[in-house]
């Protein structure tokens, strides 16, 4: 849009015939039409020792001791052709969808996606990792300075909303499934890297959204400092070098993507990282922004015609009786009410960038741990799974069209893993022959939440 007001100026400004613009005008930029702004607020909670912290992500009862770094939410507001839409990153563990409804309730005048960036270092917002197994672990004030704080977040953004050269890119070099391990066959990583970046017509940097997907637990279960684990670090180098504001999204994360156990060499001290450590932590968030640099100083900004985010609300069957349990023993402060049908509702949604009347990015708001075979598709039958004849889920990323495509993940709520149904495996023998249960079904809601996630996505893809 922007390019045709400049082309209609010009043609008035000139009289010389048309054709001697062209070469002019094929030096314009190639963007237009969107506007863009981003803003950060602080959410690391006082230290009152009469107020325990607790860390959320391992066991029960570990204590914050103190702050590594600051913890942040961070939103990103863009605006093109529609209503302006609010991306929020918020270094947490997870927020429910009853929470995301209260930021969203502060920020009416936008569409508001809230990711959380599932830090293992962070305090307890979901309930689960209190004093003891049957005592939750929410503060409820801290929960309410995350609501305001990422309210106040998303309205300073959408206030600093001004006319933004947008870049798209992705990239996928080998180093970086080395930063992961993967705890569940199939081995699969969706390792890559899709980078969307908004930047001001000289090249100063708006905000640089990266969506990868990987457990922030670099730090392992007996830290008690609070921190963001690598994303600390990827936001740090990233801002200081790109500029603006880095918003950290995770993707399939699920089934298990996971530092823990990586052995990857620091590149300063010519060592292996020590595990459970700041230092990994550290060189998994350097190494990660190195490539985000490099790979976004190579890249020509895009068009971009139209931004939109739609959204559907499921119902998913609650089998899993842990969960009911949790939601029994108010663990969850009221949220997640699951009613006496025992189903959870919960937010699966679509952003689309569209360029020329094409999708340029789609990007799928899965509300939790997505398993990268349903992200890359290549879901396995396996001996031992409990639905041996369940339809096998469409991989999220393969339904696209768009040659940028991200998977969401932990986004508007946390349902846990979602675990292909075609390897659910809750009773012997056990998958693939293993000699004892496999890691995921406990922190999952139940079979069904893949099924019903995909027949979303597909249903909002399908839409115009
Ligand atoms: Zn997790």
């Amino acid at each position: 849009m922007r390019q045709q007001c400049y082309s209609s100026r010009l043609n008035r400004l000139f009289t010389f015939p048309i054709l001697a613009l062209l070469p002019l005008l094929s030096t314009l930029p190639a963007w237009g039409g969107i506007q863009a702004g981003a803003a950060v607020r602080t959410i690391t909670p006082a230290m009152d020792p009469a107020k325990p912290v607790y860390i959320a992500g391992f066991g029960n009862n570990r204590v914050a001791t103190g702050v590594h770094d600051e913890l942040y939410a961070r939103c990103l507001a863009m605006r093109s052709g529609g209503p302006p839409v609010v991306l929020c990153s918020v270094d947490s563990i997870g927020l429910f969808f009853d929470d995301v409804q209260k930021i969203r309730a502060g920020v009416p005048q936008a569409q508001v996606i809230v990711a959380a960036t599932h830090s293992h270092e962070t305090p307890d917002t979901l309930g689960l990792w209190g004093p003891s197994p049957g005592v939750s672990g929410i503060n409820e004030e801290y929960n309410a300075l995350v609501v305001r704080r990422t309210i106040e977040a998303a309205q300073a953004a959408l206030k600093a909303m001004r006319g933004a050269k947008l870049t798209v890119t992705k990239t996928r070099p080998p180093e970086l499934a080395s930063y992961i391990r993967d705890g569940r066959p199939p081995v699969l990583l969706d390792d890559e890297l899709v980078i969307l970046r908004l930047s001001r017509g000289n090249g100063r940097g708006i905000a640089t959204l990266i969506n990868w997907a990987n457990h922030p637990e670099a730090l392992g279960s007996k830290n008690t400092l609070l921190t963001a684990d690598f994303p600390w670090a990827l936001a740090r180098d990233t801002e200081s070098r790109l500029g603006g504001v880095t918003i950290f999204i995770n993707g399939a994360l699920g089934g298990l993507m996971t530092p823990l156990g990586v052995k990857v060499r620091d590149p300063r001290y010519n060592e292996i990282a020590p595990p459970d450590s700041f230092r990994l932590a550290e060189v998994i968030g350097n190494g990660v922004a190195d490539i985000v640099v490099d790979t976004v100083l190579k890249t020509r900004p895009s068009g971009s015609s139209k931004v939109t985010y739609q959204e559907t609300l499921v119902k998913i069957p609650v089998s899993n009786p842990g969960f009911v349990q949790a939601a029994a023993a108010n663990l969850y402060k009221g949220r997640k009410a699951f009613g006496p049908d025992k189903v959870s509702t919960t937010p699966v949604g679509l952003l689309r960038i569209m360029h020329r009347g094409k999708p340029l990015l789609e990007a799928a708001a899965i509300p939790g741990e997505l398993y990268p075979e349903i992200s890359l598709g290549g879901v396995v039958r396996y001996p031992g799974a409990d639905f041996p004849d369940a339809a096998i889920e469409p991989g999220v990323k393969t339904m696209m069209k768009a040659p940028y495509r991200m998977v969401l993940g932990l986004t508007n709520d946390e349902i846990g893993y979602i675990i292909p149904k075609a390897e659910w495996d809750n009773q012997a023998p056990w998958l693939n022959n293993a000699p004892k249960r496999l890691y995921g079904e406990v922190n999952s809601i139940g079979p069904e939440a893949a099924p019903v996630i995909t027949q979303a996505v597909k249903e909002l893809l399908s839409k115009p």
